[in-house]
């Protein structure tokens, strides 16, 4: 391995799922960056949760055209790799919706590039604190060790679910369904209550069919909605201007004027949805706190089936299964869950007011990552609040940062070289689950660099 000028700067990834990968690949093209070092505690480079799902019906929730690639130009990046490899997405639009472990092969086989270079290096660890240095940043471990390095990318993704509020803790009531074999005991005479009606949900129903459930799957949501289903992609001739509005009521408005002009005109109303997706960061920042908190009490349950949809195929099993009586969607919540040798007695109030009773064996807590820091237990978390290097987001959502993911610490101030980007920034930019908006977020922290003659 040829040595690198001591000029080039030393990046730490903390986290290698998606965001990590791509940090590590974007950031390593840039010309000042010498060494990089990704951390991961699971050793799930380049996957990350999401993309080391085992089976193949766990599949991705967008055609596969719309995982885009690595940088901003090379949006068939994913498709042209897959058909290279012989995985060519059929002529069926339905086809496109891959299995989500293709995607991380994806991302494996770019993070393979870097590592033939000899400047990466990923190390399975647990990174506890990070600490400023003098110039540097101080990354320590689990393990007693510890790194420095110039820059520092806090790419911690998606954290477990909180315990659901009212079920009484047993070993029948699952909180994170991610775990590895966290379903392996459900028998298929076993009556299952999931929560949730978003997509993790619905994964986890699909998993418990092909697990050939028997009973009947209840599913329970406030509001029992199901994602929508998706369409084939249509490019939006006239898009809506997000950005003067300053209201939920206002977004409201102009949204559903939008579709109904779409509609008219014979577009499909995904259409609209696609559009305002592309400026949720813009909208959420122009928005005050009070309107923030209102879009997240009566609006976010709507965009969350709007804007995560299902494969037609995906949205057709589910249809099937209600009307064969082997799912049912309730909308309501729980008002109690006993624990019983064999489950929860549970009592459900359903939204318009009656009662339902339910003799549960296994509760399945599918409501997807908490969201809220100030409830997670994390140590790396509990350590940057605590000693003031961060403070919490918007609304309590994730970590606060400036507009380039610079990490702002207890007083506000932005960090010159510690970021984060992900769903770990949900409070400044709320919608940054997808692969595409973390791409977006790192091409950003990339420019910013380059414009700021951080690197040369
Ligand atoms: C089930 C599921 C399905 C999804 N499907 C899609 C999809 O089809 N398409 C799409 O665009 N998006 C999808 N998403 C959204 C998904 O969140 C993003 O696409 C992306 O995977 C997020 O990547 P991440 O690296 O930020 O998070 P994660 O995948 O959660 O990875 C974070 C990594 O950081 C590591 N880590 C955390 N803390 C530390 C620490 N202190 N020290 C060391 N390592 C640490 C963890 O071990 C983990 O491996 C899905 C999400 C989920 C949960």
């Amino acid at each position: 391995m040829t040595s690198l000028p001591s000029t080039l700067r030393h990046v730490a990834i903390v986290g290698g799922g998606a965001a990590g990968t791509l940090a590590a690949i974007i950031l390593s093209k840039l010309p000042g960056i010498g060494r990089l070092t990704l951390l991961d505690r699971d050793g799930r480079f380049g996957r990350g949760l999401a993309y080391s799902a085992p089976e193949k019906w766990h599949r991705i929730n967008v055609p596969a055209i719309k995982m885009g690639g690595v940088d901003a130009e090379d949006s068939e990046a994913f498709v042209d790799w897959l058909a290279a490899r012989g995985d060519v997405t059929g002529p069926e639009y339905s086809d496109s919706f891959v299995p989500r472990w293709t995607y991380g092969d994806f991302l494996c086989d770019q993070l393979a590039k870097i590592d033939a270079t000899g400047r990466l290096e990923q190390r399975t660890a647990t990174a506890v604190a990070v600490a400023r240095s003098g110039d540097r940043y101080r990354i320590e471990l689990a393990s007693g060790d510890a790194i420095e390095s110039d820059m520092a990318v806090l790419c911690i993704g998606n954290q477990p679910p909180s315990p659901f509020p009212g079920i009484e803790p047993s070993a029948r009531s699952i909180d994170n369904v991610w775990t590895s074999g966290a379903l392996d005991a459900i028998a298929p005479d076993d009556r299952v209550l999931v929560i949730g009606t978003g997509a993790t949900a619905v994964d986890i129903v699909i998993d418990l069919m092909h697990r050939g459930i028997r009973k009947e799957v209840t599913m329970l949501s406030r509001r029992g909605l199901l994602p929508r289903v998706d369409v084939a992609t249509v490019a939006d001739p006239d898009p809506v201007e997000i950005w003067p509005i300053r209201t939920v009521r206002g977004l409201l408005h102009s949204l559903r004027e939008d579709i109904r002009r779409k509609q008219a005109a014979g577009l499909p109303w995904q259409t609209s949805i696609d559009t305002f997706r592309l400026q949720t960061a813009g909208f959420w920042q122009g928005l005050s706190t009070g309107e923030q908190a209102r879009f997240s009490r009566h609006l976010r349950a709507y965009w969350l089936s709007h804007r995560h949809r299902l494969a037609p195929d995906v949205a057709t099993s589910l249809e099937q299964w209600q009307s064969d009586g082997r799912l049912s969607v309730v909308a309501g919540n729980i008002v109690s869950a006993v624990a019983t040798p064999t489950g929860h007695d549970a009592r459900l109030r359903r939204r318009g007011g009656s009662e339902q009773h339910l003799a549960t064996n296994w509760i399945l807590n599918c409501t997807g990552p908490e969201e809220r820091y100030d409830r997670i237990g994390d140590p790396l978390i509990g350590s940057l609040l605590a000693g003031g290097q961060a403070r919490r987001g918007a609304l309590g959502l994730g970590l606060d940062v400036d507009p380039n993911c610079r990490l702002r610490d207890a007083a506000g101030y932005a960090h010159q070289g510690l970021y984060a980007v992900g769903p770990a920034t949900r409070g400044a930019f709320w919608e940054v689950t997808a692969a595409s908006n973390i791409r977006k977020q790192l091409l950003g922290v990339a420019d910013y660099l380059r414009s700021t003659n951080q690197i040369s």
